[in-house]
């Protein structure tokens, strides 16, 4: 089969089946080359992995995956496509493909089925309307991963990325950093999709942490406290978790939190990092738990 990352072959395949690009599944195809080979070669995929691609499209990249993994495992939810992945894919006997919601699919099943329960790698130039669920629930169900390599909207690849102090650090900074070593290893233009997101993009590798950095109490305490901080930036961290509906800490309790550890009590949610986040939520914690 025709290496599709040549548009010309891509074009041939969309007029031989007809197919309409669907907007509501982000669908933006790869027709670069170059930037597949830096996908595979970032993603570091070998011939002992097994390897997650959520939403293959036509198969462009699936086709790099089976040339270079044990096992593609391939999620994609437009049933359109199926036909054309049977074409496109038939020459690969390591390519599974699966007819379905990736946010429905039991993950940590099918790395058990196809791996041993031993982690996978996953690939994808994902659908971008739904790139924080798919990344937070691939940390958060705990499913065995080594690493994670998506293209994404780039925009968001920065926003993994940073650190307090940036306009772009929130939430999703501190989930990813808690679970993974983010890298952007590619920015990648509009002119390499078909048709092109109106957006720029770029590669981003998630590689999982063995231990977490910081080791708190109760996790889930945790993530409320950022998700707070964040929800009203403007606030004052005293405000925002005072404020916020999932938590029941009173005023006195959060500024003599803060005291000690020697913050200022005007200080936004914005400017803690991972580790004071961590030392906020475990003495939080120890108030109502001892
Ligand atoms: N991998 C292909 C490529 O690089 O050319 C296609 C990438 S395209 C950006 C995103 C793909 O994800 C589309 O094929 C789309 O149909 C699929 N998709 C969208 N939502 C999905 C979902 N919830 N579950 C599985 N696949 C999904």
């Amino acid at each position: 089969m025709a290496n599709l990352g040549i548009p010309q072959n891509t074009i041939e395949v969309l007029q031989k089946y007809n197919f309409n690009f669907q907007k509501k599944f982000g669908q933006n195809f790869l027709i670069d080359t170059h930037v597949l080979d830096k996908i595979i070669a970032s993603a570091d995929v070998n011939k002992e992995d097994c390897v997650l691609e959520i939403g293959p499209g036509i198969g462009t990249m699936t086709q790099y995956l089976a040339e270079n993994a044990r096992k593609v495992i391939a999620v994609e939810i437009d049933k359109a496509l199926i036909p054309i992945l049977g074409d496109t894919l038939k020459e690969y006997d390591n390519v599974r493909v699966i007819n379905e919601d990736i946010l429905k699919v039991d993950i940590a099943a099918l790395a058990k089925e196809e791996n041993d329960g031993k982690p996978i790698k996953v690939v994808a130039n994902l659908p971008y309307y739904i790139t924080t669920p798919i990344i937070m629930g691939l940390f958060e169900s705990h499913v065995p991963i080594h690493s994670i390599t998506v293209m994404v909207q780039k925009e968001v690849a920065d926003r993994m990325q940073v650190g307090p102090g940036t306009k772009d650090y929130g939430a999703l900074s501190l989930a990813v950093q808690y679970y993974a070593k983010p890298e952007i290893v590619a920015n990648v233009p509009p002119n390499c999709f078909m048709p092109r997101p109106n957006v720029g993009s770029a590669v981003i590798r998630l590689t999982k942490h063995q231990q977490p950095p910081v080791v708190v109490k109760d996790e889930k305490l945790m993530f409320r406290l950022i998700r707070a901080s964040f929800n009203q930036r403007r606030k004052t961290l005293v405000n925002g978790l005072n404020n916020s509906p999932e938590l029941n800490f009173s005023k006195e309790e959060i500024t003599a939190t803060l005291e000690k550890m020697g913050l200022s009590q005007t200080i936004r949610g914005e400017a803690l990092d991972l580790q004071q986040f961590g030392q906020l939520s475990d003495l939080l914690w120890e108030l109502h738990n001892k």
